[in-house]
């Protein structure tokens, strides 16, 4: 789809942006705010987003960090009047796709526009959750709140298998062959040193979840606490 958002609250610069983009065969809908930009991108499959930085409610940034949150993978590029390379780097790790420094010219808008428009829109899965545990398999750790701790990549595979089944029992089998691959080597006790690691993890950032032992059965994530 050839239509993308702009998010610029400055209006000259905004609708100077819309009619480069328009004279370029791209249609541009414009918001000044980041919640009508919020509100318009639960409305439009945008194919791409022009994100200023500076806003009245608040930095481009925190409002594409909270689209990616929900899964939301509109291709964007963020526009700021600043040029440091800190700036570019957090753009990017907020979950930009591309990067413009203000002032620009419009060609290089309208070329930068296009390249997104190319993309594919992929949805970005959330992160997995379950209770007070939120998995991020990107970077090889679990957070319980602000505490966060490391996994090694076969307890990185456990406990989403373990999240996956949402407190169902899931066999021993099926957690070995998703923490170490069919058919190879594992010696019988790695999965219970393995588990016994992620036990001690979770309680160190403070979850209430427990991968509890069902008997004869398999393990399962419960909380603290509660019945199973
Ligand atoms: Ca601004």
């Amino acid at each position: 789809m050839n239509r993308i958002l702009l998010v610029e609250d400055h209006e000259r610069l905004a609708r100077l942006t819309c009619s480069g983009l328009e004279a370029a065969g791209i249609a541009a809908d414009v918001v000044h705010r980041g919640d009508d930009a919020w509100a318009a991108l639960q409305q439009v499959p945008y194919g791409a987003l022009v994100l200023d930085r500076g806003l009245p409610d608040g930095d481009g940034l925190a409002l594409l960090q909270r689209l990616r949150a929900r899964g939301v993978g509109v291709p964007c590029l963020v526009l700021t009047a600043r040029d440091a390379l800190r700036d570019r780097v957090e753009g990017l790790e907020s979950g930009a796709d591309d990067y413009l420094a203000k002032p620009f010219a419009m060609d290089e808008m309208v070329a930068r526009v296009r390249a997104l428009l190319r993309r594919p829109t992929v949805c970005r899965p959330l992160d997995p959750a379950l209770g007070d545990l939120q998995l991020k398999p990107a970077d090889g750790s679990v957070c319980c709140g602000v505490e966060r701790i490391s996994l090694a990549p076969a307890e990185m595979q456990i406990l989403l298998l373990l999240m996956h089944g949402s407190g169902e029992t899931v066999r021993r089998a099926a957690l070995e062959a998703a923490a170490w691959g069919l058919g190879e080597a594992v010696t019988p006790n790695a999965l219970d040193v393995a588990l016994h690691r992620l036990r001690r993890k979770l309680l160190a950032i403070g979850s209430r979840q427990r991968v509890v032992n069902v008997r004869g059965l398999g393990y399962a994530l419960r909380e603290a606490g509660v019945a199973a």
